[in-house]
């Protein structure tokens, strides 16, 4: 029997599904109450272009420039292959050779660090990580028809990311999804070529912590984030589900990372204090952009993303501090 985690840290009484339109995305675009409503996070960038070093319009070119297949290539995110009128030539949906789910499982793993992910756990879909809508209001009530998903970690340049919170930084990120948008079509493309639906994902979906959580891939940290053994919080995270059976990986030995309540490391990085400082984990949510229900050390994504705006750029200063990102 899988262990139960990250379920022991959510309040079944007051926990919901989300709506993706609650997250500060969601409310940049549909929330009028929001400071941020209608704001992108270039609408300052007149104030603090070249205004110091790691802000010159050559990096922030580069950081553009590194989103561009995540931006142009939106058929990878569709969960179906792309219009075969633009394929040189057909290809076969094949038959594996076994359909033990062990088999399945290793060869499933084999294709994802193939295609460069730095880890990869499955697990079954529980529903409740699942958003109840999309950022336009379209109901993801369909996603619950998949059991599976497999879960994968796109890493980001650690070096890179402790420039935050300067352009260079943003640019390690942009590339690192990217790389996803490149990840997640290959991976989708491989099992539906095995003759098994795939519904590919990055943010979108479903909520990605608790997934990779589940799937054994890292506890969540004061910066709520998921943080790895292996990466810290320099990664980004996607998943496709399917109706691929497969082996579940066991979750890590507990939900939150311990060292969280002495360290507050990402607490001090944050220029905004968007960042608990409180030794305990708590129910409490620090803005309405917070999921209710869960214990965690939450963080004011209302303070993060106003920061963002005043810098012209999205800021990892909370990832650069933290012990666990590598050298
Ligand atoms: S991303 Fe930057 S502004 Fe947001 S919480 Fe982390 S350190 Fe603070
Ligand atoms: S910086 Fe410290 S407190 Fe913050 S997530 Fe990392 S280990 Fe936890």
């Amino acid at each position: 029997m899988k262990k139960q985690f990250p379920k022991s840290i959510v309040d079944e009484d007051k926990y919901n599904r989300f709506d993706r339109r609650d997250n500060v995305f969601g409310r940049i675009k549909n929330d009028e109450e929001a400071p941020f409503y209608q704001q992108g996070t270039y609408d300052r960038i007149d104030k603090v272009l070249n205004k110091e070093d790691g802000y010159s319009s050559f990096e922030l070119a580069r950081a553009i420039g590194g989103w561009s297949v995540y931006d142009y290539f939106t058929e990878a995110f569709e969960p179906k292959t792309p219009d075969k009128d633009k394929n040189i030539m057909d290809k076969p949906i094949l038959s594996p050779p076994s359909k033990d789910p062990e088999v399945l499982t290793k060869e499933t793993k084999k294709a994802a660090k193939a295609y460069g992910v730095s880890s990869v756990g499955v697990t079954k879909v529980d529903p409740r990580w699942v958003y109840t809508k999309d950022r336009e209001g379209n109901p993801l009530d369909h996603l619950l028809n998949y059991d599976y998903a497999v879960v994968m970690i796109v890493p980001i340049k650690p070096e890179t990311i402790r420039e935050s919170p300067g352009f260079s930084a943003a640019r390690a990120s942009a590339v690192s999804y990217s790389k996803m948008a490149f990840i997640i079509s290959c991976m989708s493309e491989f099992i539906r070529h095995l003759g098994y639906k795939a519904a590919p994902m990055g943010n979108d979906g479903a909520l990605s912590i608790p997934l990779a959580m589940d799937a054994g891939l890292g506890r969540l940290g004061r910066n709520g984030l998921l943080v790895s053994s292996k990466l810290g919080s320099c990664l980004k995270i996607c998943k496709v589900f399917t109706d691929m059976e497969m082996v579940e990986d066991e979750p890590v030995d507990s939900p939150l990372l311990d060292q969280c309540h002495s360290c507050k490391l990402c607490s001090s990085a944050c220029e905004v204090d968007a960042i608990s400082t409180r030794t305990e984990p708590e129910i409490e949510t620090a803005c309405p952009s917070n999921n209710r229900g869960i214990i965690r050390w939450p963080v004011d994504h209302y303070r993060c993303y106003q920061f963002w705006l005043e810098n012209g750029s999205d800021c990892s200063s909370c990832i650069a501090a933290c012990p666990f990102t590598p050298d």
